[in-house]
């Protein structure tokens, strides 16, 4: 590795503003800043980059597939323990428009009372115009909704539903669960479609519908394949950053940097930078810019426990169907009704039968990222911890009971034979994965000692570094949170 090279040649040296990561959030942001011409923005993502839509591979484009299995090219693995001695590993997308051009497609907002704990400019009144405004919902106007954002959102009509996804809907229906039509409104619970950012079964992320559309823009250069290894300081100011491309070392100036590398990276990369907990980094001989404990602390993410179950009878699922059509939401469960095995969805997983999800969507369990050492190719540890709180398994314990019961009722049960389901601790640590929704490890707040960023994003301490991606999240909202990362991006570019 040339270390010795101080700048590298096709990246800029300079710009006004550097956006490290050009996945969800990252794409609004470089987006949304280069519309003024008169500032300089450079965006920087580590996995492969794409000029047109046109360009992205068949993967990246049918929402019917998760390019997430093992020898994707499109993927950070990163080895984790969902709770005690139970390891495994997660996706995080590698790939110009992040994980956001590798997820499901579900695009739900949070819900009103997920905001109590975000600080007091954060409350559902302050956000719901940028909700409106991200989006494009062909379904609903009104109040709740946007009509002319960026994001098309549209719900799956009942005679396009997979066999599995009307048969849940009956029985949920029958056990007296409300209609739920509209699961961005304020209130949704119940049983109905889930709002996607699909357009005719092609995933529409934040990168096709905020960056790519706008490459020729003179004053805006996105520089693919380029890996941020530390972010720069003088002092408590940020001067820059360094960056490996093709196996070559380099830095990059700027005075205002947004690190929107996602909720386990952005993390990774201010610890390896000298922000963090000054005990952890001091062991690892990092020198220490601001103490910081929180950075990697007490995040929080959904647990999901999987109940397979086999077909009655053969059927059959048309290419570029979502992988999720409905959902049943209670005050903390949320089922999902897969609409494929996950061996079908996420090619070379090797997870063969067809299941339903039953999510614990406000989990009181928090996990921990750390650094093994300061070399930046070395992975971190993330610890999940799920389980650990006794409220999460019983609300988990009851989930699946009922989940049971919904499976072996009506149409599920003329449709589907589910395999044994148990309500044991054991039962669940063996049946227990992730929805990888991680946020909240970067968390915003209003002190240093437990809160990474200000309410305007600003990292405490430090002048000219701001965090924007799901890390900031005060903790995993009640649904997915791409929705509510994509709003949050769109407001925070404005404290730019
Ligand atoms: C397989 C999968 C399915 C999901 N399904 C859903 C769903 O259906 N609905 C939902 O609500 N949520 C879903 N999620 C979660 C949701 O997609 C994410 O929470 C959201 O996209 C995160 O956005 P982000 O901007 O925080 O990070 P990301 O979109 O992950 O972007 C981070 C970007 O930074 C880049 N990067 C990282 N480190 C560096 C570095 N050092 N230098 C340069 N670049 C770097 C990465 O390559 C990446 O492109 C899913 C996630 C995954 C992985």
């Amino acid at each position: 590795m040339d270390r010795g090279s101080p700048e590298i040649r096709e990246i800029p040296a300079s710009a006004d503003v550097v956006v490290i990561g050009g996945g969800s959030c990252g794409s609004v942001v470089a987006g949304r800043l280069s519309e003024d011409p008169d500032r300089r923005i450079l965006l920087v993502e580590s996995g492969p980059g794409h000029r047109i839509p046109a360009e992205f591979p068949p993967e990246l484009v049918d929402a019917g597939v998760l390019p997430v299995g093992p020898d994707s090219r499109w993927i950070w693995p990163y080895p984790v323990e969902l709770t005690r001695g139970r390891t495994g590993w997660i996706a995080r997308g590698r790939v110009l428009g992040g994980s956001g051009a590798v997820n499901g497609g579900y695009f739900v907002r949070a819900q009103v009372d997920d905001f109590a704990n975000w600080p007091a400019s954060w409350s559902y009144e302050h956000v719901l115009p940028y909700f409106r405004t991200i989006e494009s919902d062909a379904d609903f106007d009104g109040p709740w909704h946007g009509t002319t954002g960026p994001i098309p959102v549209r719900r799956e009509p009942a005679d396009r539903w997979h066999p599995v996804s009307a048969a849940f809907a009956d029985v949920a229906h029958a056990a007296g669960h409300p209609d739920d039509p509209d699961k961005n409104a304020p209130g949704s619970h119940g049983i109905g479609p889930v709002p996607l950012n699909i357009r005719d079964g092609v995933r529409v992320g934040p990168a096709s519908a905020y960056l790519l559309p706008n490459l020729d823009r003179p004053n805006l250069t996105v520089r693919s394949d380029t890996t941020v290894t530390r972010v720069l300081f003088s002092g408590t100011r940020v001067v820059g950053l360094e960056v490996t491309t093709d196996g070559r070392v380099g830095t990059i100036r700027a005075s205002t940097v947004v690190l929107t590398a996602g909720a386990v990276a952005t993390p990774h990369l201010l610890m390896l930078s000298g922000i963090g907990d000054a005990e952890h980094l001091t062991t690892l001989g990092i020198p220490v810019v601001a103490n910081l404990p929180a950075v990697g602390s007490e995040f929080s993410d959904h647990p999901e426990v999987v109940l397979p179950y086999r077909y009655r009878r053969p059927v059959s699922r048309t290419t570029r169907t979502p992988v999720l059509q409905v959902t049943l939401n209670t005050e903390d469960i949320e089922m999902r009704p897969y609409t494929a095995a996950f061996g079908d969805l996420i090619p070379g997983s090797g997870i063969g039968k067809p299941c339903l999800g039953v999510v614990l969507m406000k989990p009181r369990s928090r996990g921990e990222i750390r650094l093994v050492s300061a070399d930046p190719g070395d992975a971190p540890t993330v610890s999940y911890r799920y389980l650990e709180s006794e409220r999460d398994r019983e609300a988990l314990q009851s989930g699946v009971a009922h989940a049971a019961d919904l499976m072996h009722s009506g149409p599920m049960s003329r449709l589907l034979e589910p395999e044994r389901i148990e309500t044991s601790d054991d039962w669940l640590a063996d049946h227990l994965g992730t929805s990888l929704h991680l946020s909240g490890s970067c968390r915003m707040g209003v002190d240093e000692e437990s809160s990474v960023v200000d309410e305007r994003c600003r990292v405490h301490g430090i002048d000219g570094l701001y965090v924007v991606d799901t890390s900031i999240l005060p903790s995993v909202p009640s649904r997915g949170p791409h929705a509510t990362a994509v709003m949050v991006a769109e407001r925070a570019h404005t404290f730019m």
